[in-house]
C-alpha cells in the first residue's frame, strides 16, 4: 500500500480493502458479508434511483493514545437509522446488528484507521437503498444495507476557528412536516444550490430558517446550531432538522459543565443576544461561527469580532474530542472500544 499522507487527507473518497453488505429479501435480514468490490449491481428501476427510498448514516472510528479504536456512540446512528427508516417505510435493521457491521467494517479496515495524533479518522457510512425494480410509487421490497468506511483528514487544517455563515431565505432544506427529521438524500438534493450560492458568495455554509414563517432558527446546512449566553446553550427545537448525535453529546457535556440547556424556538432577533455560537455534527464535532449575515435584512449578527472561538465552544470541543480519542475519561459510556 502506498503511504497515506494522514495529515493531508481531505474530505474525499479513499478506497479501503472491505465493506460490509446485508441483504433484505422474502421479508427478513440476511447475514452481515465482508465485500471487496466497491461498486453496486444495481437495477435501473430500483425504487432507490428513481423515488428516492435512501437512508444514511455517519459516524467515526479513532486511534487513541494507547493504540485502541474507539467508535463513538453507533447505538445512536442505529437507533436513527430506524427512525429513518419508520419515517420512509423500510424495513429496520436492529441495533445489534447495526453495531455488529459497524465493528466488522472498522476491524477489516484497521490498516486505515488515521494514526493517533494526525487529526484525522476514520469516516464510517451506512447507507441503506430499497432496491426493487417498479415503475409505481410504493415503498421497495428489497433493500441493501452497505457500510464503507474512508480515512479523512482534520477538519480544521489551520487549527480550531470560525467561519461565516449566511441565512438563505430562498430555499428550504425540509418542510415543517416533511423529511428534515432523517437522514435521506433527499433533503441533501433540497439543499445543493442554496449550498452552492452560500460557497460562491464566501460563506462557509448556508443557514436556514423554519421554512413556514422564516422566523425561527433552524439548521447550519448539514449540522445543528448552537448559541451560548448567560451560561446557557440553546439550541433550536423543530419539527424540520436532523436530531445530531453532536449536539445531543454537546447538550449533556454542557450540562456536565453547569451550564443550563435549553431546546426550544429560537428567534432570528435572538441571535443578536448570544456570547457565542456554533455549528455541530460529526465532521467537525463544532464548527464556531464567526457571524451569520442576513443580507435580505442588511443584518449581521457576529459572535467572534476577533475571528477566535469562544471559551465554552473551545471547552466542550475539546471535551467531546478528548473522550473520542480516550484522552477524557468516558463517563456516559458513549464509546465503542475495538481491540
Ligand atoms: C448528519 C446531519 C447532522 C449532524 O448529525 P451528527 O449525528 O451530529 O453527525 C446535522 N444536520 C443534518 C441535516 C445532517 O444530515
Amino acid at each position: 500500500m502506498k503511504e497515506i499522507d494522514w495529515k493531508n487527507l481531505s474530505f474525499g473518497y479513499i478506497k479501503t480493502d472491505y465493506n460490509v453488505r446485508c441483504y433484505y429479501r422474502d421479508g427478513k435480514w440476511g447475514a452481515l458479508e465482508l465485500c471487496s468490490e466497491e461498486t453496486i449491481n444495481l437495477h435501473m428501476a430500483a425504487v432507490c434511483l428513481h423515488y428516492g427510498q435512501e437512508a444514511f448514516e455517519g459516524l467515526k472510528a479513532f486511534r487513541g493514545k494507547d493504540g485502541k479504536i474507539r467508535i463513538f456512540r453507533p447505538e445512536e446512528n442505529a437507533a436513527r437509522l430506524q427512525s429513518t427508516c419508520r419515517g420512509i417505510l423500510m424495513p429496520e435493521l436492529s441495533t445489534e446488528k447495526f453495531v455488529e457491521a459497524v465493528k466488522m467494517v472498522v476491524k477489516a479496515n484497521e490498516r486505515f484507521i488515521p494514526p493517533y495524533g494526525t487529526g484525522a479518522s476514520l469516516y464510517i457510512r451506512p447507507l441503506l437503498i430499497g432496491t426493487s425494480a417498479q415503475v409505481g410509487v410504493h415503498p421497495s421490497e428489497d433493500y441493501l444495507f452497505v457500510i464503507f468506511v474512508t480515512p479523512v483528514g482534520p477538519y480544521f487544517k489551520g487549527g480550531f476557528a470560525t467561519n461565516p455563515y449566511v441565512i438563505t431565505r430562498d430555499y428550504d432544506r425540509s418542510a415543517p412536516l416533511g423529511t428534515g427529521i432523517y437522514k435521506v438524500g433527499g433533503n441533501y438534493a433540497a439543499s445543493l444550490k442554496a449550498n452552492k450560492l452560500a460557497h460562491d458568495a464566501g460563506y462557509s455554509c448556508e443557514f436556514y430558517l423554519d421554512a413556514k414563517e422564516k422566523k425561527y432558527i433552524d439548521e447550519c446546512g448539514a449540522a445543528n446550531f448552537f448559541g451560548i449566553k448567560n451560561n446557557t446553550y440553546v439550541t433550536p427545537k423543530s419539527t424540520s432538522i436532523l436530531p445530531s448525535v453532536t449536539n445531543k453529546s454537546l447538550m449533556q457535556l454542557a450540562e456536565d459543565m453547569g451550564l443550563k440547556v435549553e431546546r426550544r424556538q429560537i428567534p432570528e432577533e435572538e441571535l443578536e443576544t448570544f456570547e457565542e455560537a456554533g455549528a455541530c455534527g460529526t465532521a467537525a464535532v463544532i464548527s464556531p461561527i464567526e457571524r451569520i449575515d442576513d443580507p435580505e435584512k442588511n443584518k449581521s449578527y457576529v459572535f467572534s469580532k476577533d475571528g477566535k472561538p469562544g471559551p465554552i465552544s473551545t471547552k466542550l470541543f475539546k471535551k467531546l474530542q478528548g473522550i473520542q480519542l480516550g484522552d477524557e475519561p468516558d463517563i456516559h459510556n458513549w464509546v465503542t472500544i475495538i481491540d
